[in-house]
C-alpha cells in the first residue's frame, strides 16, 4: 500500500478498475454534451460537483440524472459549469462525454524518476504523507499546477513533486496541445523592462542599430527567445530585440473581466499574508502576524461560502507559500477578486496607527479598493483610504486584487484590537459586506 504500481496484483486490481470505468462510462456515459454545446446534461445517476477543477477539490454538491448544466469554461479537461442558486463548481470531463479530451486527459502516463518519492494528500510538502512510490513506477497524471503532479493513487488521488515524474514523449505531446487548447486566447507572454533606457534593437546584440529608447516599466509583447535577447513588440508595433536581464517575462492572463453580480458568482482568493517559515512582522509581546492574518481569513472565508461564492485560500494551515505564487493562484482560476491579509509595522513601536488598503493597477483593482476601504472605515482603528502600493501579489495579478493592512502590530492600542475576536469578527464582516457590495 505504500508504493505504486509496483507489483502485479495491484496492478491488476488497478488495470481491472480501470477497465470497469471505461466500460461505464461507454455504457451509460455519465452525461451527454447536448448540441449547443454551452449544456451538459447529466445521466448517470449521481455526478459529483467540486470547487476546483482537479479530485482533489472538494465536493461542493452533487448532481442527479436528468440535470442540465450551463458550461462556462474549460480548464485541463475540467468544465466550470453553473449550478442551481448560482453555485459554480466544476466536473472532470471525463465523466461528462467520450469525446478524446477526456482520453486524453485522463490516461497520460508517467514514470517515478527517483526512489522513495513522496506522495502527498494537497499540493503541498507539509500535507500528509499517503505512502511513497519506487523509481520507474508508473503513475497516471490528472492534474498539473505550479510544480505539483496530481496522480491517481490507490483508489483516490495524490500528489507528486512534477520534478520527479518523467512523462513519458507520446504524453507529452498529448500534454502540450491539451494545455494550448485550453488556454488559448486566455495567455499571453509578456516582458517588462527594468530599467530607463532600455534599447530595442535590430538585431539580437549589443551592436545592432537602436530601433527605440524605452522607459522604465514599458509592456512589451515577447515573440520569441534568440540566445540572451528576445525579440518582442511595443505597444506601437515597433519589433526588436531586447537583452533578457533588463526586462522581465511573464505569462498574462487575458481572460475577459468580468464582474459577476452577485456574491454567489463570484470566485474569490483570500491570501493570508506570510505563513510557515515567514512570520512577517512581530507585536512587541512577540506575537506573528502570520497568525492573525490566517484568523482573519478563516473567517472571511466561512462568511463568503455561506453566501455562496467559490473562495480559494493561498494557504489554510502554518505554511510557506512563495510570494510568486499566490498572485499565480488567482491568475490561473480567473479569480473574480484576489484579496491579501496583512498587518503593518514600523521600525519603532508605537509609531503609527490605522488600516491601508492598496491597490497596483488603477484600472483593475481602485473600484474593489474604494469600496473595500469605505466599508472598513466602520472598523474602531483609523481609516487612512486607499494607496497605490507596488507589492508582488498585486504586480503579477492580473484579476481586480488588493492587498490590506488592517493595523499596527507593534502598536500596543491596535495590537489590542489585532489580537481580540471581537475586532477579528469585525474585520470579517466588513471585508464581507466589502465584496458582497463590488460584486453588485
Ligand atoms: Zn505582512
Amino acid at each position: 500500500m505504500m508504493t505504486v504500481n509496483v507489483n502485479r496484483h495491484f496492478f491488476k486490481k488497478y488495470f481491472n478498475m480501470l477497465l470497469i470505468a471505461v466500460a461505464l462510462i461507454f455504457a451509460s456515459s455519465a452525461a451527454v454534451v447536448l448540441a449547443d454545446q454551452n449544456k451538459i446534461e447529466v445521466k448517470a445517476s449521481i455526478v459529483n460537483v467540486r470547487t476546483g477543477p482537479g479530485l482533489a477539490y472538494d465536493v461542493l454538491d452533487k448532481v442527479k440524472s436528468g440535470t442540465q448544466l450551463d458550461i462556462m469554461g474549460e480548464k485541463n479537461g475540467w468544465y466550470q459549469v453553473r449550478l442551481n442558486m448560482d453555485k459554480i463548481g466544476w466536473v472532470a470531463s471525463w465523466l461528462v462525454d467520450n469525446t478524446e479530451i477526456g482520453l486524453n486527459t485522463s490516461h497520460q502516463v508517467a514514470k517515478l524518476n527517483t526512489s522513495n518519492v513522496p506522495i502527498y494528500q494537497q499540493a503541498d510538502a507539509n500535507s500528509t504523507v499517503l505512502g511513497t512510490g519506487s523509481v520507474n513506477a508508473s503513475v497516471t497524471v490528472l492534474y498539473t499546477t505550479n510544480g505539483w503532479t496530481q496522480i491517481k493513487y490507490n483508489q483516490s488521488v495524490g500528489w507528486v513533486r512534477s520534478t520527479q515524474l518523467n512523462v513519458s514523449s507520446a504524453s507529452t505531446t498529448q500534454a502540450q496541445s491539451a494545455a494550448s487548447t485550453s488556454d488559448s486566447g486566455q495567455t499571453v507572454t509578456m516582458l517588462t523592462t527594468n530599467q530607463d533606457d532600455t534599447k530595442l534593437r535590430s538585431t539580437p546584440n549589443a551592436n545592432g542599430t537602436i530601433v527605440t529608447v524605452l522607459s522604465n516599466d514599458t509592456p512589451l509583447t515577447y515573440i520569441k527567445t534568440s540566445g540572451q535577447w528576445y525579440q518582442a513588440k511595443t505597444s506601437t508595433g515597433q519589433t526588436g530585440y531586447v537583452a533578457n536581464w533588463v526586462v522581465t517575462k511573464r505569462d498574462v492572463n487575458t481572460a475577459p473581466i468580468v464582474k459577476p453580480t452577485s456574491l454567489s458568482k463570484a470566485t474569490i482568493v483570500l491570501d493570508p499574508g506570510h505563513g510557515g517559515s515567514d512570520s512577517g512582522a512581530v507585536s512587541a509581546s512577540g506575537k506573528f502576524e502570520k497568525t492573525y492574518t490566517l484568523k482573519v481569513v478563516e473567517m472571511v472565508a466561512a462568511k463568503l461560502r455561506e453566501a455562496g461564492a467559490n473562495v480559494v485560500l493561498t494557504r489554510s494551515t502554518d505554511t510557506t507559500v512563495d510570494l510568486a505564487k499566490r498572485p499565480k493562484i488567482a491568475n490561473s482560476i480567473n479569480a473574480d477578486a484576489f484579496v491579501s491579509f496583512h498587518f503593518d509595522s514600523t521600525q519603532t513601536n508605537n509609531d503609527a496607527s490605522g488600516i491601508t488598503t492598496y491597490y497596483y493597477n488603477t484600472k483593475k483593482d481602485s473600484a474593489l479598493a474604494k469600496t473595500m476601504s469605505q466599508n472598513l472605515s466602520r472598523l474602531p482603528l483609523p481609516n487612512k483610504g486607499t494607496m497605490y502600493g507596488n507589492f508582488q501579489v498585486l504586480r503579477d495579478n492580473d484579476r481586480p486584487a488588493i492587498l490590506m493592512e488592517l493595523g499596527y502590530i507593534n502598536t500596543a492600542k491596535d495590537f489590542k484590537a489585532i489580537s481580540s475576536e471581537q475586532y477579528q469578527e469585525a474585520v470579517a464582516e466588513a471585508v464581507y459586506k466589502g465584496l458582497n457590495q463590488y460584486f453588485q
